[in-house]
């Protein structure tokens, strides 16, 4: 599946998006408010089948900073919790019935994740209100047919807040581990044991959950081959059924927390590579097949299946088995997407109480896509989500002639071809193991956004490795 090639990874590791999104959100427009939202869900309460709905509540508060982060967080005293956390969420819950009355009350939630910051900030009472609330406001799917998700930070839940999310509806978690070596924790001000983890995994495991994610992180401050080696035979013996491998992006410009991390404790391009390799030599080795961007599955696991069923779809939370849904963001920063639009609430929390104080929806940016933009960002998921490519699929959804649309991406497609990245024939391309890593480097090939394709630098995104 995988071909590990430092040579030329080190050639091809150059700053591209992470295609969440695509146009990514550094291209979201200031004109695009509350009423062109209200229009976008209307007009998809009148398609031949409504899509279903996928939800995304942001939490964004979180106890201590944790040095590598680079989300959008508020960092609150633990005495101030309860109060912040009721604050928020009275708001929250107003914003969910406004959404809610917008879209045609036979569309489903199928999909629900709770991310941050911290969703586990909010404390039990407040966890099941917020819950509560938008079983009361949207027409939730069958038991069986729902896929309900929750970040966790493991420094914020006992075994008994495990059973009390499963009470509430969950059945997917996500545990941010990131690495279990001591010193690298202290170096990130996040000191969470292994035992710790190992413990809710196997309450999650008893009270029913039918999927457990781990993240972890490579290129963090005092991490070595044999730390991290360490760690992921911790993680190997802990097995759970999805891991996200992400690398870490120092950008302590950007990021004020990240200013806590001398770069020298960082390991050098050599190490870093390093600590990729081992963990994708490992995982590999275990068991994981690796479906994506960053992200390993065990094969029975869903996204395992998914992927190799062509149904796998990426979007602002990574991979998902749901392409149909339309996505709702609630909460501060949130994104969403619904018809034909992204839609992004502020960032200040005192502009999104304000506006949901007012009876308004907080959101303030977001882009409407053109024709152009829906083809390139079919084939742009597809090349993140896919091992293969066929041009026709687009030529009769889009009614174009692929080879005359695309003259200059085929170009640079041959580029990555003598690479061997790529396959490339007459009705489509492969993509092959050495170029498995470099995803983003395959799909940047058909980004209009991006200046010039072969050198650009774009400073606001992280490097593919
Ligand atoms: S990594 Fe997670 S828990 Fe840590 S500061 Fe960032 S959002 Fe909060």
């Amino acid at each position: 599946m995988i071909a590990f090639d430092p040579e030329l990874i080190r050639r091809y590791d150059q700053p591209a998006p992470r295609y969440t999104s695509y146009p990514t959100a550094t291209h979201f427009r200031d004109d695009f408010r509350e009423t062109s939202y209200r229009e976008q869900v209307a007009s998809s309460n009148e398609d031949p089948i409504p899509r279903p709905l996928s939800l995304y509540v942001h939490i964004p508060f979180c106890f201590s900073p944790c040095f590598y982060c680079g989300c959008h967080r508020l960092i609150v005293h633990p005495k101030r919790a309860t109060a912040e956390g009721a604050e928020y969420l009275r708001r929250l819950i107003r914003e969910i019935e406004l959404q809610a009355s917008l879209f045609d009350p036979g569309r489903e939630v199928v999909q629900l994740h709770l991310g941050g910051g911290t969703p586990t900030f909010l404390d039990d009472a407040n966890l099941a209100r917020l819950v509560e609330g938008i079983g009361r406001a949207f027409r939730l799917a069958r038991e069986e047919d729902r896929d309900f998700s929750i970040e966790v930070d493991p420094r914020t839940v006992t075994p008994e807040r495990i059973a009390l999310l499963a009470d509430l509806g969950f059945n997917r978690l996500s545990l941010g581990v990131q690495d279990f070596d001591p010193e690298v924790q202290l170096a990130v001000n996040r000191i969470q044991p292994v035992e710790t983890v190992a413990s809710l995994l196997a309450t999650a495991r008893a009270v029913g959950f039918v999927s457990i994610n781990l993240d972890l992180i490579y290129g963090l401050p005092n991490q070595t081959r044999d730390s991290f080696a360490r760690t992921l035979e911790q993680v190997v013996a802990l097995r759970p059924n999805r891991l996200a491998v992400y690398g870490y992006a120092h950008l302590p410009q950007r990021f004020a927390a990240q200013r806590h991390i001398p770069a020298e404790a960082l390991p050098d391009p050599e190490t870093r590579l390093a600590l990729l390799a081992i963990a994708v030599e490992r995982l590999t080795e275990a068991g994981y097949r690796y479906i994506g961007m960053d992200h390993f599955a065990l094969p029975e696991d869903e996204l395992a299946r998914a992927f190799e069923g062509g149904r796998l779809h990426r979007n602002f939370n990574g991979y998902s088995t749901h392409p149909e849904c339309a996505l709702v963001g609630l909460g501060l920063s949130s994104i969403g997407f619904v018809g034909d639009a992204y839609a992004q609430n502020t960032r200040s929390l005192s502009r999104y109480y304000e506006a949901i104080d007012q009876g308004r929806l907080a959101i303030e940016r977001g882009l409407v896509l053109s024709e152009e933009d829906h083809l390139r960002r079919t084939i742009i998921q597809d090349i993140m989500c896919r091992d293969e490519i066929r041009f026709e699929a687009y030529e009769r959804r889009f009614d174009i002639v692929f080879a005359e649309r695309f003259g200059a991406e085929l170009k640079r497609l041959a580029e990555l071809e003598r690479d061997g990245l790529i396959e490339l024939g007459a009705s489509g391309f492969r993509i092959l193991p050495r170029g498995r890593l470099l995803l983003r480097a395959i799909a940047r090939c058909f980004d209009a956004y991006l200046a010039d394709q072969r050198v650009a630098p774009l400073p606001r995104h992280s490097r593919i490795i």
